[in-house]
Order: C-alpha cells, then structure tokens, then sequence
C-alpha cells in the first residue's frame, strides 16, 4: 500500500479500538503516544544513537518508520509504570477491600519492532508463566492489536542479531509493515498478516497482494548484512556473567550512578514495589503496584538491612540475572538486544562492552 494506504489503515484502527498508539515526535525522541492519524507519525525524522547519546536529526524523506528505538516500549502499556491494585474502606465496623478491575480496553500499537515482540512474550512468560497469572496484565494484553514494522535501520546501539533475533517480525502481530521508497511510487508498504483479526481489517482496506519482485526487493532491504548492527553480544554471554569474583564488577560500579535507567527503560524488567497510602482520616486507603529496579537499596532491604548494599552487587545483580539467571528461571535470556540501557543510562555503560569484559582474555580458556 501506499502512504494514502496507511492513513486509511490508522483511520480504521482509530474506528475499531479504543486507543491507537503510535510513535511520535515528543520530548526530543520518538515516544509512544495516542495518535489520532497517520499525520501524527514521525515523517522525515530518524535518530542518532550512541551509549548515553540521543538525538533527532532530520532525514528529508517521506518515511516514517525511519528511526531506532525510542525509551518507551510495550512493557509501558501492558505492565505500566503504576498500576492500582486495590482500595480499602472502613464501613460500619467493617474492613471492605475492593479490588481495582482493569478495564478491558482495545488498544491499537503501531510500529512495534521484531525485539519488542519478542520482548512482550517473554515479559508475558514472567507476569502469566506461573500459578498466579497478572489478571491486569492479561487484560491489557487481551486487548492489544500489534501493528509492528520492519527494522530496516537499527541504532548504533542495537544487537539483536547477535542476541539470537532477526530485524524482520515473524509472528506476535495483527499486522506487519515493511516501509521502504519505491523510486517510482514513493514511500510504499508491504503487509503481512499474522491473525484473522489483521486478516479482517487488510480485507476491509482492499489492499491488493504484492508482486513477488517487489517481496524480494524488500527482502533484500532487509538482508541482515546490510546495514550492520551497531554492537554485537558474545555467544558465551551466559555463562561469563555468572563469575561473581571477577573483578570487572567493582570497574563497572565506579561509573554505574545505580540510577536505574537501564531497568527502566529495558522492555522486559519487571520488578515492582507495592505503595499503600492512607487517607488523612485514617478511613480508607489504597495500593498501587509501582516500578521499582534492583539497583535501588530499598528492593532487596530484608530485616538486616539490604541484600544488596554495593553498587557492584546491584549491577551484578542486573546483568547476571538478566543474561545468565533468566534462563534457569524463565527458559530463556532476558535480554532481546534493544540496546535501550545503553542509550538511555547516563554514563555511557554498555552491557556488550561489559560482557566483553568479563572475558578471559584470548588465549587463557583451556
Ligand atoms: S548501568 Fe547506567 S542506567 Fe543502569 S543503573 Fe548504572 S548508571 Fe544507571
Ligand atoms: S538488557 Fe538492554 S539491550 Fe537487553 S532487552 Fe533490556 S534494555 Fe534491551
């Protein structure tokens, strides 16, 4: 379809779902916001991306998919940074607790990338894998629609590739775009469908089947050797960050400000707080689910203090469970290859680079 296909594809999702979100211009990045048409997308945009560096910079094309990825990701919509859980009152004696009932609500996302697919199953694995599933996360996932789009340009601090995923979706969505400038026609989108619901809405757009020569050309575009990915992770990743004594974990913790940054911008994190607030005349109060980050004393505080007192034992913390524990806990790594902690945490620390530390130097392993 063309880009006139794609404004009728958003007034569509606007009519059928009760919320679309899309990326935007919005902070000085690419932000996940309600969009009320394709006009709010960013056309002629992209970004530069380095460890602790962002910024926008203008491309002078049509495209509007031509950009890394931003600090929001799903993980905002399905598991939010608040989330209430319930409220209590005192009423004729009695204690009532009220549970908080999330609505089902229908939300539309577009321009989700292959990662945060990823990302979402596997925070969907950690929230709902056990024998007490996230009633409010299953909801909100429930009423999801993904649109996603192609990576055809992923930031310096990207590696997804080598943390075992490719740029192009391949399952986990409604809908799936590939954006690219026919010389021709101009800014033109391949679609994919990846359920009936995607299935419904192409069918309802009339959009037409493409050509096998146009699908190869874009394959081509999507050729994971061109353009590289920015920054690559080893493949021994998991076992190398389980060496608690190595001393590269107290190098790290001289410049790690244990902001939590990284958390909280990496889509898989989940670690949350419970915050209990009481009304001034003492009659009700309420419970709200919040983010919180192991690199915060308060989250590992046990009755003799905190667990994990040391910068060094938060970071190690992060990252070993994050590449090397998830797997014993969840089946898998915890990290997709966003390269989002690395953009966003303010001194520059990045995880592949740490990882590479942590390696016996060439040589030393038997
Ligand atoms: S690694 Fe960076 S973003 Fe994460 S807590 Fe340390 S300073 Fe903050
Ligand atoms: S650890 Fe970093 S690169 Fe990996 S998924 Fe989280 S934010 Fe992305």
């Amino acid at each position: 379809m063309r880009a006139g296909g794609l404004d009728r594809l958003v007034a569509a999702m606007t009519r059928q779902f009760d919320e679309v979100i899309g990326p935007v211009v919005a902070d000085g990045a690419i932000r996940l916001r309600p969009i009320t048409s394709a006009g709010d997308l960013p056309i002629g945009v992209t970004d530069e991306q380095e460890a602790a560096t962002y910024r926008l910079v203008p491309t002078g094309s049509d495209l509007r998919f031509a950009y890394g990825l931003g600090p929001d990701s799903l993980k905002s919509i399905v598991h939010p940074p608040r989330s209430p859980v319930w409220t209590m009152h005192r009423r004729d004696g009695s204690i009532i607790v009220e549970p908080f009932r999330t609505d089902a609500v229908s939300r539309a996302v577009i321009g989700v990338r292959a990662c945060d697919l990823r990302a979402l199953e596997i925070l969907e694995g950690t929230q709902t894998g056990g024998p007490h599933a996230d009633p409010a996360f299953l909801a909100r996932r429930a009423g999801l629609f993904l649109v996603a789009v192609d990576c055809a340009r992923p930031a310096a601090t990207c590696f997804c590739e080598s943390a075992g995923y490719a740029r192009a979706a391949d399952h986990g969505y409604d809908l799936a775009l590939t954006e690219f400038e026919d010389p021709a026609a101009g800014v033109t989108y391949l679609v994919r469908c990846g359920s009936d619901r995607g299935r419904e809405l192409v069918d309802e757009l009339g959009l037409h089947i493409a050509p096998d020569d146009l699908v190869r050309r874009v394959e081509l575009e999507l050729d994971p050797d061109a353009p590289p990915m920015g920054r690559e992770l080893r493949d021994d990743a998991a076992e190398l960050v389980l060496d608690v004594e190595h001393p590269h974990w107290a190098a790290v913790a001289e410049r790690c400000l244990t902001c939590g940054n990284c958390t909280a911008v990496c889509p898989t994190c989940f670690c949350t707080d419970m915050e209990d607030v009481v009304a001034l005349d003492g009659e009700s109060s309420t419970r709200t689910r919040v983010w919180d980050t192991c690199f915060s004393m308060e989250y590992s505080h046990l009755g003799v203090g905190p667990h994990r007192a040391s910068p060094m034992s938060r970071y190690r913390q992060w990252l070993s469970h994050k590449l090397g524990t998830w797997h014993d806990q969840f089946g898998e790594s915890g990290c997709v290859g966003c390269g989002r902690c690395i953009t966003w945490c303010p001194v520059g620390i990045d995880l592949t680079a740490e990882v590479d530390a942590l390696a016996p130097p060439v040589g030393a392993r038997s």
